[in-house]
Order: structure tokens, then sequence, then C-alpha cells
């Protein structure tokens, strides 16, 4: 008899760990809330508009990467997908001229000496640090005390890069986001690096992101979110898994110290062990006796989320001339709830016909920051819809000033707000990742709990800052960890 798993979420890290757990054997149920598998790697459809809604770039989409391997091996990327790595890849307008940000960190080096010589020496130390740590990617490893059939072996090339990161982690971090601002002449640049990073967190984020994009990663796969979750169900279906959908876990069941079940829909379904990959931080509903827990508590205690208001836009005009990623600075910043936007920075999906019809454009931004209690607010007060128009119509009128051709042309506004995240994915405060902050403690969470058997946990939370590959990588950990407890062999990728 095989044994059952159930696994709590249908998102990347709960399709992930599905798949793994079939391969090594499991007799899997995927129980989902909503209505289709993805969480929130998704995109949705509203009139002859298609709104990509999850996935931006993907970590783990070169084929160099440790992480693809892993991609390949649930289904969401293969030899069949083509990976799209445009150029540039960030356009900030500044006065109506032009600066960039490639993929290429050569190209970007040049063409920022050439619009400010004067910069020589700032832009060379930023362009040295991205080539310093471009080569830190993430590694794929084993838990401990798992049998294996192929062991990760973390490369001594990345051990190198690690220890030449570390020194560069250190030397930025010192540096405020500010006072490398300050010395930089060039406005353009000084506001792009602005926009791009933030006081706290200073510009390491930004670095990091801008070298995983150098060692030719972060690519975005041919159609998105919702084509890439449905090749994992089709590999996890065609092994015989059950995704189940419309259908949400109640409770976990515990008997004795181990889990023995779930309660979902009013029915009791039994199983052997337990995934839960619902967002960690919002889960102690699904259990009768409070989880304790050092590591439950520091998350709790740490974690900041990364969130936002997300808006989409289906635009009656044509914006194939402009790039894909756009920012620009307000003329005046919009001012809502707690929060002050001086820059919009827009996708703009004209140049994919999968977004819109020929001569018509797909665009979205994210307006960040913590808005939740003032969406609870609303709802309460029957403002939500109003609240919901208003910031909308500040982006329309700003997107406007910056491209005149949009103005009286939008067909389709649609405004998500961290309820409308938390009501889809459970997430807590509607967030669906973690931000990085320094001295935040941001080491990879277990997932498991001591004193409670066949109870695993995984997802974006695990190990912060999250995003798809932490989920990915997540699912597959809580597997080892199941394989590890039954003395089950874990089939890993070749
Ligand atoms: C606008 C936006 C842009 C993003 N861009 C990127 C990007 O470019 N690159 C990147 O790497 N990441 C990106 N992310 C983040 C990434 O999408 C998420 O971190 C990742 O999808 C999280 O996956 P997960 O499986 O851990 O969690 P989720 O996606 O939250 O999945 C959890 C699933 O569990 C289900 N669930 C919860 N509770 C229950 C229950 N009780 N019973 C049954 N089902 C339940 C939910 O419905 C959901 O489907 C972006 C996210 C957003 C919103």
């Amino acid at each position: 008899m095989k044994k059952k798993v159930i696994i709590i979420g249908g998102g990347i890290a709960g399709l992930s760990a599905g798949v793994y757990a079939q391969k090594c054997g499991f007799d899997v149920t995927i129980l989902e809330s909503h209505s289709i598998a993805g969480g929130n790697c998704t995109s949705w459809r509203r009139g002859e508009y298609l709104f990509e809604g999850g996935m931006h770039w993907l970590t783990g989409s070169g084929k160099e990467e440790a992480l693809y391997k892993s991609w390949c091996y649930i289904g969401a990327l293969g030899d069949n997908v083509v990976v799209h790595n445009d150029e540039p890849f960030i356009e900030y307008i500044h006065n109506g001229k032009s600066v960039y940000i490639y993929r290429d960190v050569n190209k970007t080096e040049r063409h920022l000496l050439d619009i400010s010589p004067e910069d020589a020496k700032q832009i060379h130390w930023l362009c040295d640090k991205i080539r310093s740590i471009k080569n830190l990617s993430m590694p794929i490893t084993d838990v401990r005390g798992v049998k294996v059939t192929k062991k990760m072996k973390m490369p001594l090339s990345l051990l190198f890069s690690a220890m030449s990161s570390l020194r560069v982690i250190k030397e930025v971090t010192k540096l405020s986001r500010e006072a490398f601002i300050s010395s930089i002449q060039h406005t353009g640049i000084q506001e792009l690096i602005r926009a791009f990073s933030d006081d706290v967190g200073g510009i390491l984020p930004m670095l990091f992101t801008f070298g995983t994009l150098a060692r030719g990663d972060g690519g975005f796969p041919e159609g998105g979110s919702l084509p890439f979750v449905n090749r994992i169900v089709k590999t996890f279906t065609a092994m015989g898994g059950e995704l189940l959908c419309n259908t949400r876990a109640d409770k976990v069941l515990i008997e004795n110290g181990k889990a023995v079940g779930v309660i979902a829909c009013g029915k009791k379904l039994s199983a052997d062990a337990v995934i839960v990959t619902a967002d960690t931080m919002a889960i102690d509903h699904l259990f009768d006796v409070p989880l304790k827990a050092k590591w439950l508590n520091k998350m709790k205690e740490v974690t900041s989320p990364t969130m936002g208001i997300f808006i989409s836009l289906g635009i009656n005009s044509d914006l194939k001339k402009y790039n894909k990623s756009l920012t620009f600075k307000l003329k005046m910043p919009i001012k809502f709830s707690n929060q002050r936007y001086d820059y919009l920075s827009i996708y703009n999906y004209a140049n994919n016909s999968a977004y819109s019809p020929n001569g018509k454009s797909a665009v979205t931004l994210m307006l960040g920051g913590d808005t939740y209690d003032f969406w609870k607010k609303a709802k309460k007060e029957n403002c939500y819809e109003d609240e919901k128009k208003n910031i909308a119509d500040a982006v329309v009128t700003a997107l406007s000033a910056q491209f005149p051709e949009i103005r009286g042309n939008i067909e389709i506004v649609d405004v998500a707000t961290p309820l409308t995240y938390e009501r889809y994915c459970a997430n807590w405060k509607g967030s669906w990742m973690t931000d990085m902050k320094p001295g935040k403690g941001m080491k990879k969470y277990p997932a498991v709990i001591k004193g409670i058997k066949g109870v695993y946990f995984a997802g974006h939370r695990m190990m912060p800052p999250g995003g798809l590959p932490v989920a990915l990588v997540s699912g597959r950990e809580a597997v080892q960890y199941l394989c590890r407890d039954t003395n089950t062999l874990f089939v890993s990728e070749d």
C-alpha cells in the first residue's frame, strides 16, 4: 500500500511538493481552496485582455542554474518552453530621456558611461559589484539524513562566489542608499537607483537582482504564470496525483502527536502525512492545539510583508513602441492611505499578443507598501469600491500625463488590493513575499516541528524573501523530510 500524503495548497510550493512526492512513490492529493491551482502565480482575463499577476521574472530559468533542473523536473520548464530575456530590463524615463539597465552588465556600464562620463568612478564601482555577486546563485541541497538517488553537491565555484560575495555584501551593507546616490552627479541615474531601492534595504537587493540577470538568469517563460502552472499540474496528474480544487482544508487532524488526516469541506480525509503549503504566517486556525516552535515565533517576530495594490489596465491604444518595463517619476506624488508614491513602474505587454488584441495594450503596475488596515477599514465602512476607484483614477491621471495616447482609451480597470490576495490565497495580510531587511534573520526555516510527526511545512515564507524559487525548493525539501522520516528513497533530479 502506498502511503497517503495530503498537501494543503495548490500554489507552486504545493504543486512542487506534489510532483516530488508522487515521484517518490507516495499517493498524493492536493487540496486547493480556489477554483484553479497556482496561488499567487496566476493571470486573469478581463474582456479582451489577459493580466499577468504573478511571474515577472523567474530565478532558475537560465539553463546553467541548479534550479533549472528542478523546474524541468516538475514540468514547469523544459526544452519546449521558450524563455524570453528581454533587453533592456529596465527603462527609467527622466525628463524625456531614458536611462537603461541591461541584463548584460557590460552594456549597462557602457551606456551609463555614455550618458554620464563624469560619474565613471561610481559606474565602474556599481558594475564591478554586480560582477562580483553575479555568480551567487541559489544552490539545491539535500536535507541531512535523507537517502537520495543522486546527491546534490554544491559546486566549488559557488563556494568561491559566495566568499567573494560576502565581501561585497559587507561593503555594500555599510553604505546607505542616499550616501551612494549623493556621490553620483547624473540626476537620471540617481533617480533610477532611488526608484529601485529603499532607505532601509539600501542598494544590496537591487544589486542581487541585477546580478541574477547578469549571469543570464531571471527570464520570462513564454505565456507567463498560467501555462507555467498548468504544465506542473499536468506533470502531477499524469503520474496519478489528485488535485481537488474548490476544496478548503479546515483542520489538520493530529492524534497522539501524529498527523492522521485533514478535515476539508466537512469531510475527514485520512492521511499518513500532511504537507502544509498555505502561508505559514496564517495557519494557526488549521490546528486545534497551537503550534509551538522557536522558529515559528521568530518568523512571526521578524517577518515584514511584501505586498501592494496591483492595478491592471486594458488600453485601446498601441503601446508597442514602448519597452516592457518602464519607470518614471511623477510630477505630483500620489498620496494614498499611509503611502506616498513618487515613481510609477509599469509592465507593458503590448508586444505580446497573448495579452491583448493587436493595436491594444495590457498594462499592469504594483503600488507597494502595507495598506492592509486601510482596506480593512474601507470594507467595514462600505467605501472599499470607492477607494479602489480613487486609486485607479489617480494612477490613470498620472499615466495619461506621461503617455498622452492612453488618455480616454482605458477600457478595463482592475484593482487587486491586499484583501483580494487574502481572499484568493489566504496569505497573511495579502502578502506574497517577505521584505529583505538587514539584521532581520533571513535564514531558512525548518520544515518540521519537534513533537508533531507527519506534518511538514513549505511555501514562500520558509526562506525570505520567498518568491517562486523558494516555493519550489521548499516543496522539494518538505518531501525530503517526509522521505527521511518514512525511510523512503528520494528520487532526485538527474
Ligand atoms: C504581483 C506579483 C508579482 C510577483 N512576481 C514574482 C516574480 O517575478 N518572481 C518570483 O519569483 N515571484 C514573484 N511573485 C511571488 C510569487 O508569486 C509567490 O511568492 C509564490 O507564488 C508563492 O507560492 P506558494 O505556493 O508558496 O504560496 P501561494 O501562491 O500563496 O499558494 C498557496 C496556495 O494555498 C491555497 N490555500 C491556502 N489555504 C488553504 C486551505 N486552508 N485549503 C486549501 N488551499 C489553501 C491558496 O489558495 C493558494 O493557492 C509575485 C507575486 C505577486 C503577487
